[in-house]
C-alpha cells in the first residue's frame, strides 16, 4: 500500500517530535496495518507556526498563477499516487474496494474536483468595479475586492476522508490560503499520503499546505481551534463536536466553516411506485451507514405499510457484506469498535422505546473479526423515539408511516438536522412541491444525485454553516473588501 506514515510540517515530511507513533487498525480484519506519526502540541505549534509564516511572508495569496501551477501539479501526484490511495482508504475506512474507485465518493471522484477548483481559479471575478457614487457626498469609484481568507484549519472526518480533505484543502490553497489539516485519527493515511503528494510533485512553498495525525484529538483540535494565528475552522464532523469549535472560535472572533450531522427523510409519496422508490433505503447500507447525507428515516404511507414491510424483506436480502475486497459490495464494517458499541446501544434504545425489528439488529454470525452489524429495519417507529431524532451513523433504517403530503413534510422538518433527504411520487411536480417545503441544505426527487464538485453541498438548521463545492464551496475561503477610491 506504500503509506506515509510522516507529518508534513512547513515543507517537510517529519516524525512527531517526540517520536510517538500510534498503530493503523484495518477495521475488516481488526489487524494492525502499520503506524502513524502521534502528534504532540509542539508540532501543532510548529504547523501553525509555518501556515502563519507562508500567508504573511510568501507571495501565495496574492499570485494567482502560482497557485494554479500548484495545484496543477499537484493534480498530477493524485492521479499517480491513485491506486495507492484506493487501496489505504479501502483499508482505514473499513469501505469495500467497490465503493473506493469508480464513481464512488472514496476516491477518484475527488481526485477529479481539482478540474473543477482549477477552473474556478481561473475564471473567479476577483476583483469588481461598482462605479462611481457620491455616498455622503463624497465622489468615490468603488471596488470590491474577494481575497484570502488567511490560515485555514481544516479538521475531517473519517468516512470519506479523501474526498473531504480534498474538499476543504483545495478550495482553501485555490483561494490563497494555507491550511493545517488535521485527520481523523482512524483515517490519518489518507490525510498524510496528501503531505507526501504536495511534498514530492508541487512547488508549494513551505508551510502553504501541513498535515499534522494524532491518537486524541482533543487536546490538538482545541490547540488549533483556539490559536489566534489561525483564521478560519473548516470542520466536517458531529454536531457535539461543531457546537464545541464554535465555542472555541468565539474567543478570536475565527470564521467557522460547519458541515455537522444529519437524519435525512426519504419520503414516498402515496402515488409512488413502491418498488423502484424502496430500493433506495438500501442507501442505509452503503458504507455501513456511515454517512452524513444518508437517509436514515423512510417516511411510507400508513395504508400501504404491510406492502413496505414486504418489499424491504425482499430488498434488504440482496445486501451482501463481509469481504472488503469485493468489488460488487456497497457495505463494510463500522470503523471501530466504539462506533460498533455505539450503533449495538442505539439498535436496543429502539427495541426499549417500542419500535418493531423488521430485520437485523445485531452482530452477524458469519463474521467472526471486524466491526460489523447486520442491516437492521426498524418498523413502527414514531418520530419522537431516539432511533428517529438522533444519528446513528451505522446501518438502521427507521421506517415511519405518515398521513399524506402535510404530515410527511411535518414529520421531515421535525428535526434538529438538515442535511439531507429525498422525495419518490408519480408527479415530479408533486415530489417538487415537497421537496421544496423540506428544510434541508440537499434533497433528491424521484432518484436524483446532487453529489457533484460544481453543486454545494451542506445543512440547514444543527447540520452545519456553509457550503462544501460549487461556487459556494469556493467563496467559503474568501475574505470581501471594498475599496473607495476618491474621485
Ligand atoms: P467527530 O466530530 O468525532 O470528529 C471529526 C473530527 O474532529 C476528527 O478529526 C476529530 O479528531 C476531530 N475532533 C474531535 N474533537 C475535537 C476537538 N475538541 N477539537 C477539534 N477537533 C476535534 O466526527 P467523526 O466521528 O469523525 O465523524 C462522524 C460525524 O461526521 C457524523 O456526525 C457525521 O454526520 C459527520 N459528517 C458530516 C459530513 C457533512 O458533510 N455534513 C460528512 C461526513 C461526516
Amino acid at each position: 500500500m506504500n503509506p506515509e506514515t510522516r507529518l508534513f510540517i512547513g515543507g517537510e515530511l517529519v516524525a512527531a517530535a517526540s517520536g510517538a507513533s500510534y498503530p493503523n487498525i484495518n477495521p475488516a480484519t481488526e489487524e494492525v496495518m502499520g503506524e502513524v506519526a502521534d502528534a504532540g502540541p509542539e508540532d501543532m505549534e510548529r504547523a501553525i507556526a509555518a501556515a502563519r509564516r507562508a500567508f504573511d511572508q510568501t507571495d501565495w495569496s496574492s499570485n494567482h498563477a502560482l497557485r494554479h501551477k500548484c495545484l496543477q501539479q499537484l493534480q498530477r501526484g493524485l492521479l499517480a499516487v491513485m491506486a495507492d490511495f484506493k487501496q489505504q482508504i479501502a483499508a482505514e475506512t473499513g469501505a469495500p474496494l467497490g465503493i473506493c474507485g469508480g464513481a464512488g465518493p472514496q476516491c477518484e471522484v475527488p481526485i477529479g474536483f481539482v478540474e473543477y477548483v482549477l477552473a474556478q481559479l481561473q475564471q473567479y471575478q476577483w476583483s469588481r468595479d461598482v462605479g462611481v457614487a457620491e455616498p455622503l457626498g463624497i465622489k468615490s469609484r468603488r471596488l470590491v475586492d474577494k481575497e484570502a481568507v488567511g490560515v485555514v484549519a481544516c479538521i475531517t472526518p473519517w468516512n470519506v476522508p479523501l474526498q473531504i480533505n480534498l474538499a476543504k484543502c483545495l478550495p482553501a490553497l485555490a483561494a490563497g490560503c494555507t491550511v493545517v489539516l488535521k485527520a481523523a485519527p482512524d483515517t490519518p493515511w489518507s490525510a498524510t499520503m496528501l503531505g507526501r503528494v504536495v511534498k514530492e510533485y508541487t512547488d508549494m512553498p513551505p508551510g502553504v499546505f501541513n498535515v499534522i495525525t494524532a491518537q486524541d484529538p482533543a487536546a490538538l483540535g482545541d490547540q488549533l481551534t483556539g490559536d489566534p494565528r489561525v483564521d478560519m475552522i473548516s470542520f466536517t464532523g458531529s454536531t457535539a463536536v461543531g457546537k464545541h469549535i464554535m465555542t472555541r472560535a468565539a474567543a478570536t472572533v475565527k470564521k467557522v466553516f460547519l458541515e455537522l450531522g444529519g437524519k435525512s427523510a426519504n419520503i414516498i409519496l402515496d402515488d409512488a411506485d413502491l418498488s423502484s422508490s424502496l430500493l433506495s433505503s438500501l442507501g442505509v447500507c452503503y458504507h455501513a451507514g456511515q454517512g452524513c447525507a444518508i437517509n436514515t428515516r423512510l417516511l411510507v404511507p400508513r395504508k400501504r405499510q404491510a406492502e413496505v414491510e414486504e418489499l424491504l424483506k425482499t430488498y434488504f436480502g440482496f445486501i451482501q457484506y463481509g469481504d472488503p475486497s469485493a468489488e460488487d459490495q456497497i457495505m463494510g464494517p463500522l470503523v471501530n469498535s466504539r462506533q460498533r458499541e455505539r450503533v449495538l446501544a442505539y439498535i436496543e434504545k429502539g427495541r426499549q422505546e417500542g419500535a418493531r425489528l423488521l430485520l437485523g439488529g445485531g452482530i452477524p454470525q458469519h463474521l467472526q473479526r471486524g466491526y460489523y452489524v447486520e442491516p437492521t429495519v426498524f418498523v413502527d417507529v414514531t418520530n419522537d423515539m431516539t432511533i428517529a431524532r438522533e444519528e446513528i451513523f451505522g446501518p438502521v433504517l427507521s421506517v415511519i408511516a405518515h398521513d399524506g403530503d402535510d404530515d410527511a413534510v411535518r414529520i421531515a422538518n421535525d428535526s434538529v438536522y438538515g442535511l439531507s433527504g429525498s422525495v419518490w411520487s408519480a408527479s415530479e411536480d408533486r415530489a417538487l412541491a415537497v421537496a421544496r417545503r423540506i428544510r434541508t441544505g440537499t434533497i433528491c426527487v424521484n432518484g436524483g444525485n446532487f453529489y457533484a464538485a460544481d453543486v454545494p453541498f451542506g445543512g440547514y438548521k444543527q447540520s452545519g454553516i456553509g457550503r462544501e463545492m460549487g461556487p459556494e464551496g469556493f467563496e467559503e475561503y474568501l475574505e470581501t473588501k471594498t475599496i473607495a477610491i476618491g474621485v
